[in-house]
């Protein structure tokens, strides 16, 4: 667009040119052939114009594109600030990492939502998927249907696990 606008000031300074020498000369000989050289410059300078407005239209375009992003960005992100990275079980059969939604107090928005674990890997994947329990201690993401039993059943209640397996 810099281009563009450069060219167009180039323009418009030779028109304010041709228009001083028009106004100056008496010859009308010399006046016709001035006036046919600003006339051509005129078209010449909205052709430029007409470039520079599509230029300017098409940076509008790209900045409401990024301000799309942005804001897309911007709330993946505080998405993601709701969770906390979480194991389950207690290891014994093998790791366990999930997304679990942190607590009531530590929520900006939506502390009313009930507490729940999400899928690690489809979360790091930009999807969320609340993951199901079967009540028997094996959770369950029906996205990727990535599955694991844990040991002691783990409740998405307050305590990090529950022993009794209690929901
Ligand atoms: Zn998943």
């Amino acid at each position: 667009m810099l281009a563009e606008t450069s060219a167009l000031l180039a323009s418009l300074a030779t028109i304010k040119d041709l228009g001083s020498a028009l106004f100056r000369e008496r010859d009308q000989q010399k006046q016709a052939a001035i006036q046919i050289d600003l006339s051509d410059k005129v078209i010449h300078a909205q052709a430029q114009l007409s470039q520079v407005l599509a230029a300017v239209i098409d940076k509008d375009q790209t900045i409401q594109t990024l301000r799309d992003q942005v804001r897309a960005l911007e709330s993946a992100q505080n998405e993601r600030d709701r969770y906390a990275l979480h194991r389950l079980g207690d290891g014994s059969e093998g790791d366990y990492f999930v997304y679990k939604l942190r607590a009531p107090a530590d929520l900006k928005e939506r502390a009313d939502e009930p507490a729940h674990f999400v899928c690690q890997t489809c979360f790091d994947a930009g999807k969320k998927s609340v993951l199901v329990h079967n009540g028997e201690g094996y959770w369950f993401c029906h996205l990727c249907s990535n599955g694991r039993q844990v040991s002691p059943r783990a409740s998405v209640g307050s305590q990090t696990h529950d022993p009794y397996g209690r929901f």
